[in-house]
């Protein structure tokens, strides 16, 4: 793969590992959607994609896929940077 076509992709969520836990997912609540800030985002070559954001004092994660949009609770920066980080590791789902 050349260099240039590697650095054309973004993050990719690997394989699920065997052992891995279940975020809780929730509808997400549009009315409390005003004023968010993207932090980070998996390549939009995939149909399942992940979006991190900041709400005010608190970050949660939008998981989107072909037929469904969800989202994390809203948490502290440092629990949902975990969840993240478990996410494009493969150890959470
Ligand atoms: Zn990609």
């Amino acid at each position: 793969m050349s260099l240039l076509l590697a650095s054309y992709h973004g993050l990719h969520v690997p394989d699920l590992r065997r052992e891995h836990v279940k975020l809780r997912w929730l509808q997400p609540d549009w009315q409390r959607n005003t004023r968010v800030r993207e932090l980070a985002k998996t390549c939009p070559c995939r149909v399942l994609g992940y979006t991190l954001f900041q709400a005010g004092g608190l970050v949660f994660i939008r998981r989107v896929n072909a037929t469904d949009t969800v989202e994390t609770e809203r948490l502290r920066a440092a629990t949902t940077q975990e969840m993240w980080d478990w996410l494009l590791t493969g150890r959470a789902v």
